[in-house]
């Protein structure tokens, strides 16, 4: 098939990388000249595991535009992948939206397909299918949520717990060229309206967060009472009810789409006139997580004014250079705000030009002389370091483990003082 990709962002480089695997030629179009020009070049502008291999090897098949109208014409599927970040308000902005089907209409005809990947408010696939008819072009529109995980984007795209398909009654056609379009990756399909596959995606995001949120207060209960959440995880996350994922204890969740969609889904149910409870509270424990972690740091280390901390991790998370809504980045501005001497470390990501705060280039450049080390994203590279070295380059003892996933046993046995998130 012929796809057109609008957006080439995290989730347009890895639909076009994916598509053209599985044989597909693909062009992806761009307002940003400048990323084109980059990914033109051969340059890709993200750091995701396996996306460069994709691309250098489909690169038959892979097309980049900043003006795209003539391929818009021959593609028999156009997918939208622009982003949709919250505005003040913290409502979805669907002008990025807007303006990519602004720029599809003039081009797009009746033989063709629409299919939304951006997270939209619910009701936005119902409207732009109407806008369309308005203008006479029946386009059939297509809402197939996306549910990739940055840092395993690949390797998700390929083995998807399931394939959301929205579309609207009277549309016949729509599966039969989702499942040629994906030809090749087996899961099972969940065939809804349009709006029903708005609100899968809303619904996944929240109740994600909602775990994350929910094992992040027991942490704090279990602080008070000497508990070891990690067991307390283990223990519920057994039960099949339950399942053991997204039960990690730490200082709270980021990226682009979990803050962003659970304030979008609580502002959604407000205009409903629905009091969204729940979401309430998943996002209350998440926006305190990083100030009561500060305030335990304060306990255990005394005063932060002056003392060299070393915080590695920048990325929201491991196996991406996204910093987008990052706890690390947050952890690291309230430090800097206490008056810490921070320095900071990650493989991929790079600290935002308002931070500042000294990048190291080197994991052993961050933990010289450092009083303190936090590690706030859990990189396999630190969860691996030595850590009779590390105390041996280390000032203090102090090792944070900000994401419960560092080896306890192994940094007690170097001498050092080991502080997870609820640990014992
Ligand atoms: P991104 O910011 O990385 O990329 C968006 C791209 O779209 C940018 O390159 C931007 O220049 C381009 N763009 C914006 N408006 C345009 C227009 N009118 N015409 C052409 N290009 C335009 O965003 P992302 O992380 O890839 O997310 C895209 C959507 O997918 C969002 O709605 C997001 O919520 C959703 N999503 C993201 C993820 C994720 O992990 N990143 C996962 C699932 C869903």
């Amino acid at each position: 098939m012929n796809v057109c990709i609008i957006g080439a962002g995290y989730v347009g480089l890895t639909t076009a990388a994916v598509l053209a695997k599985i044989g597909h030629t693909v062009h992806c179009i761009d307002e940003n000249e400048q990323k084109i020009a980059a990914l033109q070049r051969g340059e890709i502008p993200i750091y995701e595991p396996r996306l460069a291999e994709l691309f250098t090897d489909h690169q038959s098949r892979l097309f980049f535009h900043h003006d795209g109208r003539k391929h818009i014409q021959e593609a028999d599927v156009i997918f939208i992948c622009v982003g949709t970040p919250p505005d003040v308000k913290g409502k979805p902005d669907v002008s990025y939206v807007n303006r990519a089907i602004d720029m599809l209409i003039p081009h797009v005809n009746d033989h063709q397909t629409l299919v939304m990947k951006s997270t939209v408010p619910i009701g936005t696939n119902e409207r732009i299918y109407e806008r369309l008819k308005n203008e006479g072009k029946h386009v059939r529109v297509v809402s197939n949520p996306e549910f990739l995980r940055e840092g395993s984007a690949i390797y998700d795209s390929f083995h998807p717990d399931r394939i959301v398909i929205g579309l609207r009654d009277d549309d016949d056609r729509s599966l039969s060229i989702m499942q040629t379009l994906y030809a090749g990756i087996h899961a099972p399909y969940v065939v809804t309206s349009l709006s029903g596959a708005e609100m899968i995606k809303y619904a996944a995001n929240a109740f994600l967060a909602t775990k994350i949120s929910f094992i992040n207060e027991m942490a704090r209960l279990c602080d008070t009472y000497g508990v070891d959440v990690v067991d307390v995880a283990k223990g519920i996350g057994l039960d099949g009810r339950i399942g053991p994922h997204f039960l990690q204890a730490g200082i709270g969740y980021g990226g682009s789409c979990f803050p962003k969609d659970v304030t979008a889904l609580i502002q959604m149910a407000y205009e409903q006139m629905v009091r969204p409870y729940m979401l309430e509270a998943t996002k209350a424990v998440n926006d305190t997580q990083i100030n009561w972690y500060v305030q335990k740091m304060k306990r255990t280390l005394g005063e932060l004014a002056g003392r060299r901390i070393a915080v590695l991790g920048i990325a929201f998370k491991p196996n991406t250079d996204d910093i987008r809504e990052s706890p690390a980045v947050l952890l690291i501005t309230k430090l800097h705000a206490h008056g810490a001497d921070v320095i900071a470390h990650d493989p991929k990501a790079t600290l935002p030009l308002d931070v500042a705060v000294k990048q190291a280039k080197t994991i052993d450049e961050a933990v010289k002389k450092a009083d303190a080390l936090i590690v706030a994203t859990d990189w396999d590279a630190y969860k691996q370091l030595n850590w009779e070295e590390v105390k041996r380059m280390m000032n203090g003892n102090a090792v944070i483990d900000g994401r419960n996933s560092l080896p306890r046993e192994a940094i007690i046995n170097a001498g050092l003082h080991y502080i997870g998130v609820g640990r014992r």
